[in-house]
């Protein structure tokens, strides 16, 4: 013992949820280096100012930063073994890095919410009930009086390897008569930990289709290169049976005894996917979404820690989740801007799993119907592995894509004639429209007929959204509700109306129109409640024709068999945005929608409203598809010296002050722009393009390189710059690498 204590360095690293750049020293007390083997991602608790906090160890050490008598020591040890696994915490040192965030925060990140609050990283225990001998023999008839009791042993007789306090309750079996059968020593308890579940669902494995020759080359190539890093980009149109492709190669590696990470948008795990995993695959499977409570958020961590888990299906968090025997990492969607987190600690979640997956060595898969511009600029330039589906899988065809010409056109509840005659059609077949529009509410600006007065959000230099059904005035930036007025607040007229339309009064006037058809809404108001979206898309099956309205949330991922007609509401919308990314999303946002129709045997047709019907770019993608569209928009990306052939880092400051955030930006530039390399451009500062959100005035300046090497300095003399005057005031910065948002 007194010789492991010689060994151990006195000094422990620790890392605080603290926005401060820098580590912690703590010494570590002989007490508890006699008793445990301190290691690097152990939790514990130290002194920190006048209270105590909970950080995680980075590194043991011989040396301190400080002076050793200031140097305190820490007071608990959370851990037995580390919550942050070598692996990861090198992910989380890299991950500091590449972004110049605080290391506390990030590893904070990594960690489910209740491992950040203290709490036990074990499984949590369960009760089991068992028959003891003489219960499994016995008669159900001698229990005849006592009818509850009765049940409850039948249930158990039946259940060999325990029936679970759960199961028991589904069964809907009295906890009273579990006791009394107890008491008379016919039944035992046992508390199990959670993993031990085995509450197996039935499994009925579906017998895959036979893949046709695209997706056989895919699949062959992915399997070839199973076993080792490399990237491979699965480019191919909606329905084109991408997932079936990495269902395949995801089967042998779990054959092999592999973990594999999923990676879903947002919104984007549907019941439909994940129904799809469990009929495939009889293995376990955890999912790891927001939707989660924290302790579920906990147990499913502990499950893929543990190595029970062999299928993780997980958004942007589940990035950093441990997978001893991780052998693959899918990111499904992989455009969908759900991956990178606009707030905080500014990951990309796909960069992020691409740089764990080297170090382990293993191989990265992305599929998407319309790839990023960074991923086809990889796989152009042959870093990635491009792997093209151009057909749809079965019978399926691509749809046609027609463009209506708004232009001088008189408009019913904003649908043009040629549209409310193609729904008529298309209802009348008993087959289903899909309307996209991406606003949600009923309109998007309230307005006073005698004064003008327009309602706006108090915190945000925004209007608010009128929500009708739910009564309410609603800033979709700070999330401010109000009353919805009925008389102006500036000269009392009661003359109130709305500008605009949102998907609420699309709905609303579509059943006046279509007054037998089922009217579907599926946006972020009609799906709030935890199971609505799956009642929704339930409905949607059980209908032959309806009309579903949505918006993008109708893009992602879902299957509609019956859905045959898309209608564009606004093909414009984003078109002429000021954000140079403005082209590339509404192009993946429309291929995407359009890709909702004709996914099974009938054909799908697409409507694109639009007063721009020769714009070049709505021409190129109608008619050339999105490959071509991107590579055109790249091009032209590439000339104007935009990302991704530039790199950018945007600094971002606010401030309830309204000069206070540029003033601060303008010093920083002055300051350090003479000590820059050459080859680094800015831009700025300039006030962001809602200048007041949430209560705070925000100003950002732009950094750009063609090199890494050169930002990557920059932005570090930056953050220490910004660290250090930021200190005495009430201004908030971030660093934003690799910005998707300006
Ligand atoms: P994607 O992921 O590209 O949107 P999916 O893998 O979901 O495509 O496939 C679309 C539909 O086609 C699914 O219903 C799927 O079961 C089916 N499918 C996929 N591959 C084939 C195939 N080779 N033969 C027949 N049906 C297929
Ligand atoms: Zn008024
Ligand atoms: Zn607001």
């Amino acid at each position: 013992m007194s010789e492991a204590l010689l060994t151990l360095p006195p000094y422990i690293k620790v890392a605080l949820p603290v926005p401060m750049r820098t580590l912690f020293d703590y010494k570590v007390p002989k007490a508890i280096a006699l008793r445990h083997e301190l290691k690097p991602g152990m939790r514990v608790k130290v002194p920190f100012g006048k209270s105590s906090r909970l950080g995680v160890i980075v590194a043991l050490s011989d040396t301190c930063d400080w002076d050793p008598e200031q140097v305190k020591p820490l007071t608990s040890l959370q851990d037995e073994s580390p919550v942050i696994t070598a692996e990861l915490m090198a992910l989380c040192e890299w991950a500091a890095r590449y972004y110049h965030h605080p290391i506390g925060d990030v590893i904070f990140h990594a960690l489910p919410v209740l491992l950040r609050k203290g709490e036990n990283a074990e499984f949590r225990t369960e009760n089991w009930w068992f028959t003891t001998p003489q219960g499994q023999s016995l008669d159900l008839e001698q229990l005849s009086r006592a009818p509850r009791q009765q049940d409850f042993l039948k249930a158990v007789q039946q259940h060999p390897n325990g029936l679970s306090q759960h199961a028991a309750s589904v069964l809907d079996l009295a906890p009273a008569a579990g006791k009394s059968l107890e008491e008379k020593g016919l039944l035992r308890r046992e508390p199990r930990s959670f993993n031990k579940g085995g509450e197996k669902h039935a499994h009925q494995t579906q017998v895959p289709p036979t893949l046709n020759p695209e997706q056989m080359r895919a699949t062959e190539h992915l399997l070839d290169y199973r076993h080792q890093f490399n990237v491979s980009l699965l480019d191919g149109v909606t329905g084109s049976g991408k997932t079936e492709v990495f269902l395949r190669v995801m089967e042998r590696l779990i054959e092999e005894g592999k973990q594999v990470l999923v990676m879903v948008p947002e919104i984007g795990l549907t019941p439909q996917t994940l129904k799809r995993f469990e009929i495939r695959f009889n293995t376990d499977i955890v999912l790891m979404h927001s939707n989660m409570s924290d302790r579920e958020r906990l147990d499913a961590w502990l499950l893929a820690a543990s190595g029970h888990a062999k299928i993780i299906i997980g958004t942007r968090s589940a990035a950093f989740i441990p997978a001893p025997n991780l052998g693959m990492i899918v990111i499904d969607e992989e455009h969908d801007t759900s991956y990178k987190q606009h707030e905080g600690f500014r990951y990309h979640a796909r960069d992020l799993a691409i740089k764990r997956a080297q170090t382990l060595n293993v191989p990265v898969l992305l599929a998407s119907a319309t790839p990023s511009y960074e991923s086809l600029t990889n796989a152009l330039q042959k870093r990635f592995a491009w792997l093209k589906l151009r057909q749809r899988a079965g019978n399926a065809h691509i749809p046609e894509m027609e463009r209506v010409d708004l232009r001088g056109k008189s408009l019913v509840h904003g649908f043009s004639e040629q549209a409310l005659a193609s729904m008529k059609l298309c209802l009348e077949r008993k087959e289903q429209v899909l309307v996209f529009l991406n606003r949600r509410g009923y309109a998007p600006t309230l307005m006073c007929h005698q004064c003008g007065w327009i309602a706006a959000c108090d915190h945000c230099d925004v209007n608010l959204t009128v929500h009708k059904r739910a009564n309410k005035l609603h800033c979709h930036h700070c999330d401010t509700q109000k009353a919805l007025l009925h008389t102006c607040p500036e000269c009392q007229s009661e003359e109130l109306f709305t500008v605009g339309e949102g998907t609420e009064q699309i709905e609303t006037q579509l059943s006046t129109l279509f007054k037998d058809v089922p009217i579907l809404r599926i946006d972020r108001d009609s799906t709030q409640r935890k199971s609505a979206m799956a009642k929704l898309t339930q409905k949607i099956h059980e209908h032959d024709q309806a009309i579903l309205i949505g918006t993008q949330m109708l893009a992602k991922g879902h299957h509609f068999p019956n859905v045959t007609l898309v209608i564009i509401m606004d093909a414009d919308a984003g078109l002429f945005s000021s954000d140079f990314r403005g082209m590339e999303r509404t192009a993946q946002l429309i291929t995407q929608v359009a890709g909702r129709a004709g996914r099974a045997k009938k054909p799908g047709h697409v409507l694109l409203q639009t007063y721009h019907p020769d714009h070049a770019a709505i021409e190129s993608l109608c008619n050339l598809g999105y490959e071509h569209f991107a590579i055109d928009g790249l091009a032209e990306r590439k000339s104007l010296a935009l990302p991704p052939f530039y790199h950018q880092v945007i600094v971002r400051a606010e401030s309830g002050n309204e000069q206070e955030a540029m003033q601060l930006l303008s010093a920083m530039r002055n300051d350090l722009e003479p000590h820059f390399a050459k080859e680094v451009y800015l831009v700025g500062p300039y006030a962001a393009i809602i200048v007041r959100k949430a209560g705070q005035h925000r100003a950002l300046i732009s950094i750009k390189a063609a090199n890494r090497a050169p930002l990557h300095q920059a932005t570090q003399m930056i953050s220490d710059w910004l660290e250090l005057s930021t200190r005495q005031h009430r201004i908030r910065f971030a660093i934003d690498v690799d910005p998707l948002e300006t």
